[in-house]
Order: C-alpha cells, then structure tokens, then sequence
C-alpha cells in the first residue's frame, strides 16, 4: 500500500513528506491507520545528529502514535480491525529472560521488529526504509507487532491518547515505579516539557507533599503548577539548587528528576537531594546518594528494537 511519510534521509537535513511503501501484516502484525502522533524531542534528536540511531538508511520517525486498527497479520490474537490502540515503543516478546523475571520493558527477545533479511515494513522503489523504534508514527499507517500495541477505550480522544506512548508513560512511569516515591516525600522535577509534566503528574498521584517544578520558560511552569506542582522555580532568573533549598527549610528533597537530558540539570538534580534516611548505602555519612532519574538519549538497535525501559528514553 502508498502512504505518505515524513522522510528523513541524514541528520541535519530537512524532513520531507515523500509516498512509502507500506507491507501487508504477517503473522502477528497490525496495520494502523495513524490518527494522531506525538513530536518527541527524541525524534528532534535523530534530525540533529545526537541519536545512536543507525542513519545507513531513510528513517520515518514518530514513535508517540495512536490510530485505529485496519487489518491483522493471520496469527495475530489481541486486537481487531476498528480497535483503537496506542503504539508502544515497549514492545516485548513474552519469553525471553527479561520478560519471564516480570521485566517486558527490558525486554531483549526482538519480535517486534522485522528482521533485516525480511522484506521491510516500509520501502521506496524496493529499498528499505526503518521505521523508528519499530513504529514509524510520522506516516498515514503503521506496521506493527501485536506487542508493539495497547488497545485503548474507543471514547478516549486519540491525539491525547497517542502522548501516553512516550512522554506519560516515561515520567509517571519514573515518579511511580522507577523512583521509589513514597506518600509524604518530596521531589524536585528539572524540565517541565511532556516528559517532566508527566513526572509532576506522577509524583502528586504518588501523594508527594511538595513538588518543585523548574524551568527557564514560565508558560511551561504555569501548566506545571496547573497539574500538581506545589512550587515553581524559574531557573533562569535564580540558582536552582539554591532555590530548593531553600524551599525545602534547607533539607533538600527526597527525589529529584532530570527531564530534560542534560547535563548541567544532572548536577543540579543531584545538589538538590537531601541525605536519606538511610535506606540507601551511603558512599560517605554526608554525602548525598545520587537518587536522579533522566531518561536519556534513547537506545535502539540496529533492528530498531529499543532494549530498554521507558525510563532509559527521552
Ligand atoms: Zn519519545
Ligand atoms: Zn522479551
């Protein structure tokens, strides 16, 4: 089948919309007719040359999709044509170690994505083209593994849905799960883009007393306080570690996340933790544990598969 999809050729380059090729779905593959795609600034990192994504290939990038399923690979079990689902850039195979210790995010078994010597999901006069991170959300359909999908409630709007495949689940998933985030505590969230949003949303669900939101950019802060921040800090007008110190009555917080992927952040994620209460082994009495969660430049394979947790993608 044609479709219509974002093309990019070499890092630095200009995307363009160009017709692909798309392949019918074999055995445990789903085409999705694409309804809606989140920008991911892991995508913006493909296009500026600072993913360890292989370029030896055009790339149609997107991995933030969500659409309704049109047709279903012979052996495919869990979803059907007119289910509406959220792409899945966790996907995973059920068998391998990583998913039998109860781990499907870590997940190294590789269904997911076609082989390289199968014919390719997306081509352009017979040369293949990946798709990123085994979804290729810039692009009218999607082929996909049924484990690369979430079937979602038909009622739920899909260009808010499609958000929940990356960046929602990256930063509630670290505020949540990743973190170790008890009732009470207090967390510091450095970058409010869709990712550290996230992480705000998921700490105040986690029943954080004090979540500190900082930026450089107010818009961004206002929409932090708006989904559950308790304070906010604007980064670029005062010292941030200072500012939470002194927001915290000088202790520090309990958790702090890098959102942005960035190094500066880094340090001042970790200047801004407070001494635990021990839980951890503490390196040196007073010196603080670095507790900070980033999720980092993405790591793919060359078969496109992501290895990683969500947590491990920007
Ligand atoms: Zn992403
Ligand atoms: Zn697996």
């Amino acid at each position: 089948m044609k479709i219509s999809a974002a093309v990019l050729r070499r890092a630095h380059e200009p995307v363009m919309i160009e017709p692909v090729e798309i392949d019918t779905p074999w055995g445990r593959e789903v085409l999705v007719r694409t309804a809606a795609t989140g920008v991911c600034h892991s995508d913006l990192h493909v296009v500026e040359g600072q993913s360890r994504f292989s370029l030896d290939r055009p790339i149609v990038l997107g991995h933030e999709g969500a659409g309704v399923v049109e047709s279903v690979g012979a052996d495919v079990t869990t979803v059907r044509p007119g289910d509406h689902v959220v792409a899945c850039l966790s996907g995973f195979c059920g068998s391998c170690a990583q998913c039998l210790s109860g781990h499907p995010n870590l997940c190294v078994g590789g269904i997911v994505a076609r082989s390289d010597s199968a014919p390719p999901r997306l081509s352009q006069n017979g040369r293949a083209l990946w798709p990123f991170l085994a979804i290729g959300s810039y692009a009218e359909r999607m082929l996909l593994h049924e484990n690369s999908v979430v079937k979602i409630d038909p009622d739920l709007p899909l260009d808010r849905a499609a958000l929940v495949g990356c960046g929602v689940l990256t930063g509630v998933g670290a505020a949540l799960r990743s973190s170790g985030l008890e009732a009470g505590q207090t967390v510091a969230v450095f970058g409010c883009g869709g990712v550290g949003l996230s992480i705000v949303q998921g700490a105040r669900i986690g029943g954080a007393r004090q979540i500190i939101a900082l930026d450089i950019f107010d818009p961004k802060l206002e929409t932090a306080r708006r989904v559950g921040a308790t304070h906010v800090v604007n980064s670029a007008n005062e010292d941030p570690v200072k500012a939470v110190r002194a927001l915290t009555g000088g202790a520090g917080v309990d958790h702090a996340f890098e959102a942005v992927g960035n190094t500066t952040l880094v340090r001042q994620a970790i200047e801004s933790l407070g001494i635990p209460h021990g839980r951890e082994p503490l390196p040196h009495r007073h010196s603080p544990v670095p507790r900070v969660l980033s999720p980092g430049p993405p790591v793919a394979r060359r078969d496109g598969h992501p290895p990683g947790a969500a947590r491990r993608h920007q």
